[in-house]
């Protein structure tokens, strides 16, 4: 891989979480999602404030100081010295400035944005059929990856949740988000020639192969 950090960008249900997971296994490197680490902040009752949870349940995007500092934090442990995944993140403009600014101070160069594009009708179907597994974080969809026996993950045996903000209003509102904040990001990307569209409609295996594709010879 010659990027160190690679980003996915894409809106919500466009498969981001599953494709970077499945690269940073394929490649060996941490995949770092700000949505993970805020539910994984919250579920251990870190000390956040209730706003960030709040925020979070009705679909809006929590403060850029908090996500910032999470990621600052964490990439800079040495598990990212040879590269990262950036999941769900830089999701506004001053994010993406702050990654830039970042990167330079260390030394590691403009990142990849693999840019996932989705068509609107599935992504409704991705959001309301997700459910996760609170134990691997595994993530299935009821309509397109079921698991084999009703709402249990077949790798651990575990009862799979649904995402809070996975119900229709925080959805919307997720939506809303993604078009007015994120995607003014692909023209920040693409005038510097970092950003790499992948068509997201596809079969899981394709994405990831096209994905891994790009990873090598971008
Ligand atoms: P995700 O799992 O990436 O869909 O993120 C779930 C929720 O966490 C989002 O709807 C936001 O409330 C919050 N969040 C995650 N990443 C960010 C980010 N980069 N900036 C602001 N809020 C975020």
């Amino acid at each position: 891989m010659k990027a160190q950090a690679v980003i996915f960008l894409g809106a919500p249900g466009a498969g981001k979480g599953t494709q970077a997971r499945e690269m940073a296994n394929r490649l060996g490197i941490p995949h770092v999602s700000t949505g993970d680490m805020l539910r994984e902040a919250v579920r251990a009752g870190s000390p956040l404030p209730e706003a960030v949870r709040a925020r979070m349940a009705a679909g809006e995007l929590v403060t850029d100081e908090v996500v910032c500092a999470l990621v600052e934090e964490r990439t800079r442990r040495p598990d990212c010295a040879n590269g990262f995944i950036l999941d769900g993140f830089p999701r506004t403009l001053a994010q993406a400035e702050f990654v830039d600014r970042m990167l330079a101070e260390r030394g590691q160069g403009s990142p990849l944005v693999v840019n996932l594009e989705i068509d609107r009708d599935l992504i409704l179907k991705r959001l309301t059929g997700r459910r996760t597994c609170p134990v691997c974080g595994r993530i299935y969809n009821l309509y397109f990856n079921p698991p084999r026996r009703d709402e249990v993950c077949d790798v651990d045996g575990s009862f799979l949740l649904q995402r809070a903000d996975d119900q229709e209003a925080a959805i919307r509102q997720r939506l809303m988000a993604y078009e007015k904040e994120t995607q003014p990001l692909k023209a920040y990307y693409r005038e510097r020639n970092l950003l790499r569209d992948v068509d997201g409609n596809g079969s899981r295996a394709a994405i990831s192969d096209e994905i891994l594709r790009l990873l090598k010879d971008p």
